[in-house]
């Protein structure tokens, strides 16, 4: 701490003004000035100045009009004062800050405590809440988000195509020990390359993806993608993410009822989307079902090669959680990781049979 201070010190009903240097000690202020030495003691002298930003500091002797002063420009006096001062006379000097700093320190502070809340204690909340939302409440909400989003006007009732959609996830989800759901599966029309998943094992993928996909691996390669988002639960999480902090409080004593509407409102206003780290958390594990299924698991790489592509959009009403960024590195994530990757894969069906599938639900 710098303890000697240049100041000017006024003296007498004439106030002259002098050159000062003043020096901060324990009990007060050495003010030197033409040539003499004086003392003031913290119990002798009140600050009247510089308690704000740019304002000079300035120290009255007590004694009325005519008492000396001491002005400093450098407000740190005021932190020598407070490091080295002692008792509670020395006390009364704190620097003191500006009403602005005082402002856009709270501001800043409510930023933070917002920015704090949102990004990691309701993630963190969602998480620990959605681990115990019960099973038959996902199933519930994943039904409602599906029809709100994929009508079933909307939806291609092909029965075959149907089977084999279900067939495709019932060896990937026997690949998945323990998984405690029922996969259910829908197709929209809608030339879109792309697939989502509801909480509770509802999948929906568009007919584009079917139409454009050259072998049956690369739907069951976007289809294990969306198992693992269900099976993690990504898409609960998402949806506790988005609704009042109260009911995430609620759910976590135990009382789940107030969530299904929100969830439904929430996709109606398409605001629920992955946190990040889900998509790579969902690819990962979803080549690791692929290798257990024994499904060629190069299917999940030419499904986001397509996408890239032929970037058909999806729908804005049906952007639910079915945003697959397609990037470059995540591509490359996965190359590499399937070069680890050692398995003799088993043919989902002949290729005939897939063509045959594949435009049953176009036009
Ligand atoms: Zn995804």
């Amino acid at each position: 701490v710098r303890v000697v201070f240049d100041g000017l010190l006024y003296r007498g009903a004439a106030a002259t003004r002098e050159p000062a240097v003043v020096t901060v000690t324990a009990t007060g202020l050495r003010i030197e000035a033409g040539g003499t030495a004086e003392w003031w003691r913290y119990e002798e002298f009140r600050q009247t100045q510089g308690a704000h930003r740019g304002e000079p500091v300035r120290f009255e002797r007590e004694g009325g009009g005519e008492a000396p002063a001491v002005v400093v420009d450098d407000p740190a006096i005021l932190a020598a004062i407070a490091a080295l001062g002692a008792g509670p006379a020395a006390r009364r000097f704190r620097p003191r800050r500006s009403l602005a700093r005082v402002a856009m320190a709270a501001v800043a502070g409510a930023l933070a405590a917002g920015a704090a809340l949102y990004l990691w204690i309701i993630p963190a909340l969602a998480a620990v809440v959605a681990r115990r939302v019960p099973v038959a409440w996902e199933e519930e909400v994943g039904r409602r988000t599906t029809d709100l989003l994929a009508p079933p006007g909307s939806r291609c009732d092909d029965a075959e195509v149907g089977a084999a959609l279900e067939a495709m996830l019932a060896r990937l989800q026997r690949a998945q020990p323990g998984s405690p759901y029922t996969y259910r599966v829908a197709v929209a029309r809608h030339a879109a390359i792309n697939a989502f998943a509801a909480p509770g094992g509802y999948v929906v993928v568009f007919s584009g993806l079917l139409e454009q996909a050259d072998r049956p691996e690369l739907v069951a390669g976007v289809l294990a993608h969306e198992l693992q988002h269900v099976e993690q639960r990504h898409g609960t999480q998402a949806i506790l993410r988005a609704i009042p902090l109260q009911l995430v409080i609620a759910a976590v004593a135990g009382d789940v009822s107030g969530l299904a509407g929100f969830a439904e409102m929430a996709g109606r206003l398409g605001s629920l989307r992955y946190q990040r780290g889900d998509e790579a958390a969902a690819d990962r594990a979803a080549l690791e079902t692929l290798r257990a299924a024994r499904i060629e698991p190069r299917g999940l790489v030419d499904f986001f090669r397509a996408l890239e592509a032929k970037a058909a959009d999806v729908p804005e009403q049906l952007a639910y959680l079915s945003t697959h960024p397609r990037t470059a590195d995540r591509i490359a994530r996965l190359e590499s990781a399937l070069d680890s990757l050692a398995l003799t894969p088993e043919p989902l069906m002949s290729e005939q049979r897939w063509r045959a599938l594949a435009t049953r639900c176009s036009g």
